[in-house]
């Protein structure tokens, strides 16, 4: 078995944050095929013991392709309004695929208000043990459409980390349509290498700083290395994947594909 094999098979408490160019196609879609496999990467978890929550991006872009306008309108209101829309959309697709396998989803809606109040994020974390003791995957959004821009969460990799924290979960797992961290832009450099372990956040945003996003090609990088050092903090490594691979988790066990592993210091 492989490192990332070993990672998962000590694990019992999973959080998987999946992005939405995971779910979407080249048209800003969803990929209803890539959400169907990923469904099924959970239930293998689950059936193998595992307690698994999702925390799903992908309401922007269902509710792009629900109502096949306003995608270009910049105005917070209607993005907001893109939001509420695809939400729906975005958690009917998770429970048609869950569905088949008889497991209940649940949404739940987060904004970052929510994590700075003491009961609130009791009740949430309440909330969120009752469903996984129940068998019942809960599906975690921010909640967009009251979430202006100044007081988001932002990014669901950040929101990913914080439920991990909350839920005191064993691995955080981010699936990207990365491969992971490389140690130069794979895009412009056929021999940049990827990075399978990293044991120093820190160390690695400050060389994204000082040498700029174009060393690692993906602005989104920075979250997702922020992410890891949130989780890090708490003894919980963080395993980032591409997850447009089709059974990304199966292959990374095995050893036949690969990602970066974001170790705590504390391990
Ligand atoms: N909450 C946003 C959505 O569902 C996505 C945020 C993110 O991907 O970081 O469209």
């Amino acid at each position: 078995m492989s490192i990332i094999g070993d990672l998962i098979h000590n694990s019992r408490k999973i959080v998987i944050k999946i992005g939405s160019n995971v779910l979407s196609d080249d048209n800003g879609f969803v990929n209803k095929e890539s959400m169907q496999n990923i469904v099924e990467q959970v239930m293998k978890l689950i059936r193998d013991g595992k307690q698994v929550i999702i925390v799903s991006s992908g309401a922007g872009i269902c509710g792009v392709a629900a109502i096949n306008k306003w995608s270009r309108r910049g105005d917070i209101n209607y993005k907001q309004a893109l939001c509420a829309i695809g939400q729906v959309e975005l958690m009917n697709a998770y429970k048609e695929f869950f569905g088949d396998y008889d497991i209940h989803v649940a949404q739940i809606l987060l904004t970052r208000d929510d994590f700075g109040d003491h009961i609130r994020t009791l009740n949430i974390r309440n909330a969120l043990f009752t469903l996984v003791d129940e068998g019942v995957v809960p599906i975690i959004n921010e909640n967009d459409s009251v979430s202006v821009e100044e007081i988001k969460i932002g990014d669901n990799d950040t929101l990913g980390a914080l439920t991990a924290n909350l839920w005191n979960a064993d691995l955080l797992i981010v699936m990207s349509d990365i491969d992971g961290v490389f140690d130069k832009d794979p895009k412009d450099n056929r021999d940049a290498e990827l990075i399978e372990e990293v044991y120093d956040t820190d160390g690695l945003l400050l060389e994204i700083d000082s040498r700029g996003k174009s060393r690692f090609g993906t602005g989104g990088i920075v979250t997702k290395i922020q992410a890891a050092r949130r989780v890090n903090e708490y003894g919980i490594p963080m395993l980032l994947v591409n997850g447009k691979h089709k059974n990304i988790l199966t292959d990374a066990a095995e050893g036949s594909r690969k990602g970066t592993i974001f170790f705590s210091q504390r391990r």
